[in-house]
């Protein structure tokens, strides 16, 4: 096998012991591989190994990706998980399936609007700042539920849930704890019956703490260094 599909598959593994440890079932947690960085022959290496969805943090870079592989457009699923600007919306509307990191209701609406009407709605998920970090981007959690509201509410985009990248910590418990309040903020969206919304993602865990999101309710853990290696230049 090839090193990057040893890699998937020693983190698929993590992700199915950290299942049968929390008590859940490994079906409910998705692997979104993180890309960013890489080149699109280190995606088309992952997808001949079963991978299907990958996470790209800077526009510009995930647009020449997926073109370099409109072969495989129709078999992946792309994810833009970096900070969003307004004047780069329209081509993540065009181009990626999945958006994670809508921390403000203007950035949702023109995504909404741009989102081309042939394709299916645009799916996103709420970024929500959980440790309070003042320049850290996402949403205060006492807005979340009038942003879900709001972002649900907009016709060509399908609310999915929450994501969230608290700061690392140095011990598994403290970890366990900040993600547990993304969990708090993703139930009491659920809670709040928004209709329009399909509510089954949190986006939770990476290369480092992934059983510590895991064990707080994580759908989906985005992942890069354990699968693709370490970056050479600062990951946004
Ligand atoms: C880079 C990045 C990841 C992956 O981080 P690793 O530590 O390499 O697994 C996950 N989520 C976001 C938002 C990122 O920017």
């Amino acid at each position: 096998m090839t090193m990057i599909g040893d890699d998937l598959q020693q983190v698929n593994n993590r992700i199915a012991k950290a299942c049968v440890t929390a008590g859940r079932d490994p079906a409910a947690v998705r692997l979104l591989a993180v890309s960013k960085t890489f080149g699109p022959e280190a995606v088309r290496e992952a997808h001949a190994a079963g991978q299907r969805a990958f996470g790209e943090n800077y526009v510009q870079e995930g647009l020449d990706k997926i073109a370099a592989l409109a072969d495989l457009r129709a078999s992946l699923a792309w994810h833009c998980i970096g900070p969003l600007q307004s004047n780069k919306t329209r081509p993540v509307a065009e181009h990626f399936d999945w958006v994670h990191s809508i921390d403000r209701l203007k950035i949702a609406e023109r995504l909404s609007a741009q989102r081309p009407a042939h394709l299916p709605p645009l799916n996103v998920c709420l970024q929500v700042n959980v440790d309070g970090g003042a320049n850290k981007s996402g949403v205060p959690p006492e807005e979340a539920v009038a942003l879900a509201q709001a972002v649900a509410a907009l016709p060509q985009l399908r609310l999915r849930g929450l994501m969230a990248i608290p700061e690392p910590a140095a011990d598994f418990e403290t970890q366990r704890e900040l993600f547990l309040r993304a969990h708090a903020v993703f139930e009491a969206i659920r809670g709040a019956g928004i209709a329009g919304a399909e509510l089954d993602t949190l986006s939770l865990g990476m290369s480092a703490d992934l059983e510590a999101a895991i064990s707080a309710g994580s759908t989906m853990v985005r992942v890069g260094t354990a699968i693709f290696g370490g970056r050479a230049r600062k990951a946004g």
